[in-house]
């Protein structure tokens, strides 16, 4: 029988510790190196400044531990982060110590009937209709909240006709309006025209509301010019390492390392296939790594046949498909002194400095926010650097 999934409010409280159990016993190892959030973090703060910076730790921080994350981005001076759903929120607040009373934004809103969760837990919600509105806002004291202002995603937010009816006198009463917040949909395309039209109409639409705090820019945003900036930017990507704007150097430094276990070395005769479908064939006699990861661990299948591992500045191509819990990669081009390090380490780097997450994103045709989600499934967690 299936068993039920806790309620939020049946999670221990104070001071849990983080969801991800480290095991030792686990093929694959997740490093982040929390020094290198920090790193990406200042490069954020220093171009959006005076703008404040509230990261964005939703999916578990892009797949990297979010309460890790929050905890070494405290240390930094961060003092408000956003996530998607309320259950993350309240994840966040439980294992954070009490010394740290950071601002929650929950980005998805207050689910229906869960408007006490977020005052029994300090939480904000991002309010994104006039129906959320209504039931959030209360005739006792004003309730928190973050408005979100839609200026052409057409996903999440108030749209004109309901902007216009919050003008209209105490639409607003009962809420305390914290920020106001719109998001860009074409960040990652610096020169897109989507990115002024959506400034312009966040401005136009901020002229006639009560004064609060605005912010529009995600981590591609940040990299745009400071009219869109406001006060406050919520970046993402950028933190975990991946490149905001794919069209130009990546200004933030890798912060995954993801590596797995060598199962074996085996050569192969030419004419041999390898893997499911017989689809690789080899060419010449070769020598290939079976690897102890595969799309179960987050390896995308699209990448099979088409991706590489860099070792040692030596490309090692993916020799068939992915399979479920392994790939098979060709050493065949390798200098022999890179293969006996290989085999003697007994683990390979599949995703890091060499090899980064956006590369992986180009292999599966995907994007780095996609692959970075992807990996925490079955693997064991490592931070390295300092929390605080
Ligand atoms: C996910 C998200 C962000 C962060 O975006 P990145 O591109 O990862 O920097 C910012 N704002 C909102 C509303 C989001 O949903």
């Amino acid at each position: 029988m299936a068993s039920k999934r806790p309620m939020p409010t049946d999670r221990p409280a104070a001071d849990a510790p983080p969801a991800c159990v480290p095991r030792p016993d686990t093929d694959c190892v997740l490093r982040v190196d929390l020094d290198a959030v920090r790193a990406n973090y200042r490069v954020l703060a220093a171009r959006a400044a005076p703008a404040a910076i509230a990261p964005v730790v939703k999916a578990d921080g892009y797949g990297t531990g979010a309460v890790e994350i929050t905890r070494t981005l405290c240390a930094e001076g961060a003092d408000s982060f956003f996530v998607a759903t309320l259950a993350e929120a309240i994840d966040i607040r439980n294992a954070l110590a009490p010394r740290l009373r950071p601002a929650v934004y929950v980005l998805n809103g207050c689910p229906p009937g869960r408007a006490d969760l977020f005052a029994a837990h300090d939480l904000i919600p991002v309010l994104n209709s006039l129906d959320q509105i209504e039931v959030y806002r209360t005739t006792s004291a004003p309730r928190p909240a973050v408005l979100h202002i839609d200026t052409g995603m057409n996903r999440l937010g108030l749209d004109r006709a309901e902007v216009e009816e919050l003008k209209k006198p105490g639409r607003l009463n009962g809420l305390d309006v914290r920020m106001w917040m719109s998001h860009l949909a074409c960040a990652d395309e610096p020169d897109h025209p989507m990115n002024v039209r959506q400034r312009d109409r966040f401005r136009a639409a901020l002229a006639d509301l009560p004064k609060a705090p605005a912010s529009l820019a995600n981590s591609g945003g940040c990299l745009l010019d400071k009219s869109f900036h406001f006060d406050l930017v919520r970046p993402g990507i950028a933190l975990y390492g991946g490149n905001p704007q794919a069209a130009r150097p990546n200004l933030f430094r890798p912060v995954v390392t993801y590596s797995a276990r060598l199962c074996r070395l085996r050569t192969v005769a030419k004419g041999d296939s390898v893997g499911y479908g017989a689809c690789f064939t080899a060419s010449r006699d070769s020598l290939l790594a079976i690897v102890a990861a595969g799309y179960a661990d987050g390896l995308f299948r699209s990448a099979g046949n088409r991706g590489f591992v860099s070792l040692e500045g030596h490309k090692a191509p993916m020799a068939g498909r992915v399979s479920m819990d392994l790939i098979v990669l060709d050493l065949t081009d390798l200098p022999q002194a890179v293969v006996n390090k290989v085999a003697r380490e007994g683990e390979i780097e599949l995703i890091g400095a060499q090899t980064t997450v956006d590369d992986w994103a180009a292999f599966a045709d995907t994007i780095a926010y996609e692959i970075l989600t992807g990996l925490g499934r079955r693997s064991r967690r490592i931070y390295d650097g300092h929390a605080d």
